[in-house]
């Protein structure tokens, strides 16, 4: 019998590199520097347990890049995680940086526990350490960390806590997505579903949606579903179905988010909302509605279920939600994709802002932090845009390319060492 053989995700990152570098005619030498990653150190470090039993834990943080600045890219908590996949995420961060502009490289670091199984103090413990393991890489002019799926402030602030208890003083600026309390920024929280708000609503705009009232599904409520729904509501787009990972709710006339979020308070989740009716996972992805957004986890879309989405736009808000498979479908099919490199972007784009204003010790208001991110995501979308109808090719493509180039100018302009 046949088996078939899947690309792992540092293979499928390096596809989508491979066809970044033919739209704007790399040249091999130049490839070559920029398909693998620079520098990856994995850790297996031992915890004390509430019981006072030992565990080793593993641990990885990938550099891919520092040619444009300093790496960039967070640090994820999961059971399901290996090299192959921090290798795949760091690339996917120096594209991200590139592609918004922003003076970074980009990397990924990642435990492999589940926190939903620790304590707080084990939690705190397995941090302290494995932050202390990676410290000789990270530091704000070298590296900087930030929340990720599994992590968040409490654990930015324990890292930053860390790497200041080495120092001997208060070294802000080495961790984002820190609390407001320790040098966190405003609208951290939001930013990645804010910036996923502003997309959609641009690429409705673009695609002259006369809807009037334009509808979204929200696969995945975490920071970034829960986000981008509440303020997709704000901004008049009725979110008629969201789930999380037990199921989903549906109701075409809109979901009241008020009440919902006192019903997953209650229960832990979604599903049995009143007035809605339980939707699957699967079956979110092919609601009749104007705008689809995966905020879940990867390989969501697939070449599978490409073909009966009924969705116009579909905003990536979980990195890889769409496999490399659904692309060319959608694409034929006009789908209009909001690939995930800008998507989510947001996120990166305030810790942008928040290393900044603890550099320099002055920090701005909410309102501005907005403004400007609105500035840099939009900025980005519309390059994005004018690539794609210039070259033909699809958002995600077109802002591959562009990143690729702005990586690839740094690295020529730098030179060779020695
Ligand atoms: N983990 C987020 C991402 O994948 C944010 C990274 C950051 O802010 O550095 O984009």
């Amino acid at each position: 019998m046949a088996v078939e053989t899947r690309a792992s995700a540092f293979q499928t990152a390096q596809r989508r590199f491979d066809a970044a570098a033919d739209v704007i005619g790399l040249s091999d030498d130049a490839r070559r520097g920029l398909r693998d990653v620079k520098r990856e150190l994995t850790v297996h470090f031992p915890v004390r347990m509430d019981d006072a039993s030992v565990r080793v834990f593993t641990g990885w943080r990938v550099q891919h890049n520092i040619s444009r600045g300093p790496a960039k890219g967070g640090i994820r908590y999961h059971p399901n995680i290996n090299l192959d996949l921090v290798k795949a995420l760091a690339m996917l961060m120096t594209w991200k940086c590139a592609a918004v502009g922003l003076p970074y490289g980009g990397s990924k670091g990642a435990v492999a526990c589940d926190p939903n199984k620790l304590s707080m103090s084990e939690l705190e413990h397995l941090t302290r350490r494995y932050a202390t393991e990676i410290a000789i890489l990270i530091g704000p002019e070298k590296d900087i960390p930030a929340p990720d799926m599994g992590t968040n402030p409490q654990v930015m602030a324990w890292i930053m806590d860390t790497i200041s208890m080495h120092s001997g003083h208060s070294v802000t600026a080495s961790v984002t997505g820190k609390p407001v309390d320790v040098g966190g920024s405003e609208g951290r929280i939001d930013a990645p579903g804010r910036g996923a708000t502003y997309l959609t609503l641009e690429g409705l705009k673009y695609l002259h949606v006369d809807e009037e009232t334009p509808t979204v599904a929200v696969q995945g409520y975490g920071q970034v579903g829960r986000s981008t729904a509440r303020l997709l509501a704000e901004a008049g787009v009725k979110v008629v179905a969201v789930s999380d990972s037990r199921g989903g709710v549906y109701n075409p006339n809109g979901l009241d988010l008020g009440a919902l979020e006192e019903h997953r308070q209650v229960r832990g989740g979604v599903t049995g909302f009143k007035k809605a009716d339980n939707v699957t996972n699967d079956e979110i992805i092919e609601l009749p509605v104007t705008v689809l957004v995966p905020a879940a986890v990867q390989d969501q879309i697939t070449g599978e279920n490409a073909g009966r989405i009924r969705a116009r736009l579909i905003t990536e808000g979980a990195n890889a939600a769409i496999s490399p498979e659904a692309d060319p479908i959608l694409h034929d099919r006009n789908i209009f994709v909001v690939p995930d490199i800008i998507a989510n972007a947001g996120g990166v784009i305030v810790s942008y802002f928040e290393w900044v204003q603890d550099l320099q010790a002055f920090f701005w208001e909410e309102e501005e932090i907005n403004t400007k991110l609105h500035h840099v995501i939009t900025r980005a979308f519309y390059e994005i845009l004018h690539t794609s109808v210039n070259k033909r090719i699809d958002m995600r493509l077109a802002a591959y390319a562009l990143a690729v180039q702005r990586v690839a100018n740094a690295t020529t302009v730098r030179g060779i060492y020695p």
